[in-house]
């Protein structure tokens, strides 16, 4: 990989970073509008067009390797643009490399076991990339604005005292540092929307009827309780931005920004683990050659031995020693080989 793309992919993504040990303050410390001096959204289309690639190739080699596996934790407020991130930063992707899982209200066969239970089952494979549409994270958000949802996870007293949010932070980042140690990195990233910005996508999913299904009373509600939100995210962030799994705030008020920052945070990550293509031994590699002398032994007469070696190397030319076509001879062929 070029040094200045690599080197143009930090310099954007560190001014998101959360430093850990630094303490977060919404809204003040991290702004919705951020462009980073991309004035035309064009341009910002185009960076990502060309970060989606850069993905892509990464994404065949972390498979190919089948060491590391990348879990993407995304979370946000109503609106905030999740689906749409997932949607243009994979696109491209091969969707055999990627798991995407979302989280709703817990089932009562989760709310029956540990928190982190329902999130532990749906990590990815060593080789894939796991993407998390609202994350164990919710444990220490909804749960913690609504402490409802925490009385219907059926924790013995001594789990529900005042100090339940240090306690899953902690644990939170004792779980992280465990699967980080074992080849899974973790990418976390908060869509930072502004309440302006939600107010306009909330008009706009009530004013066009194809975008209706998109929305809920229940975004109003969530809405109202702004302000608890803020604080919940803020403490969040300053308590489980870690070395080992940092946080990134995304500026969400322009979607075409957001979708880049987040291509960028994950090419980020994925250029840090440098996966590899498997090394192929000498032996292999003469078990290959015989295998391909056989192949093109088989090639059929008018056939190219190599076409891929071929037009590989820039040639188009029909091979001076293939003798005339079995169809050339026979005439045309149907699908079947029929006469
Ligand atoms: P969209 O952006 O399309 O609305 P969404 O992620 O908001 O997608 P919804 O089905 O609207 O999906 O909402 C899922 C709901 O589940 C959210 O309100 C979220 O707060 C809630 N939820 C997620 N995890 C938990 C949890 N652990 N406890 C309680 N509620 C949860
Ligand atoms: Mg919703």
């Amino acid at each position: 990989m070029a040094d200045h793309r690599a080197e143009r992919i930090t310099n954007l993504v560190s001014p998101l970073r959360v430093e850990p040990g630094t303490r977060v303050r919404l809204p003040d410390d991290f702004d919705p509008g951020y462009r980073a001096g991309i004035s035309k959204k064009k341009d910002g289309v185009a960076l990502l067009r060309r970060g989606t690639e850069l993905l892509a190739d990464y994404q065949r080699r972390l498979a190919a390797q089948d060491t590391y596996g990348v879990l993407v934790c995304l979370q946000a407020l109503d609106a905030g643009g999740k689906d749409g991130t997932i949607r243009h930063v994979m696109s491209g992707i091969n969707p055999q490399g990627v798991r995407v899982v979302g989280f709703k209200v817990p089932s009562e066969e989760e709310l029956d076991h540990d928190y982190l239970w329902r999130y532990a089952r749906h990590l990815p494979r060593r080789g894939e990339i796991g993407i998390f549409n609202r994350s164990h994270y919710e444990e220490v958000l909804v749960v913690r604005v609504h402490p409802e949802n925490l009385k219907r996870q059926k924790l013995p007293d001594a789990a529900r005292r005042p100090d339940v949010w240090e306690r899953r932070y902690r644990e939170i980042n004792d779980w992280e540092r465990y699967l980080t140690d074992n080849g899974f990195k973790i990418v976390k990233l908060f869509l930072n929307l502004s309440k302006e910005e939600q107010r306009v996508r909330f008009l706009k999913r009530i004013d066009v009827p194809e975008r209706n299904w998109k929305f809920s009373p229940a975004d109003v509600r969530e809405r109202a309780r702004w302000d608890d939100y803020q604080r919940a995210f803020s403490q969040m962030l300053s308590a489980t931005s870690t070395p080992w799994a940092p946080w990134y705030v995304i500026p969400a008020d322009h979607k075409w920004f957001a979708r880049l920052c987040a291509a960028a945070v994950l090419a980020d990550t994925l250029i840090d683990i440098d996966p590899q293509y498997p090394h192929v031994s000498d032996r292999t590699r003469q078990e290959l050659a015989e295998v391909k002398r056989e192949l093109e032994r088989q090639a059929p007469e008018g056939a190219l031995a190599d076409p891929y070696a071929a037009s590989a190397a820039g040639s188009t030319e029909q091979d001076p020693k293939a003798k005339k076509s079995e169809k050339g001879k026979k005439g045309k062929k149907g699908q079947r080989g029929e006469k």
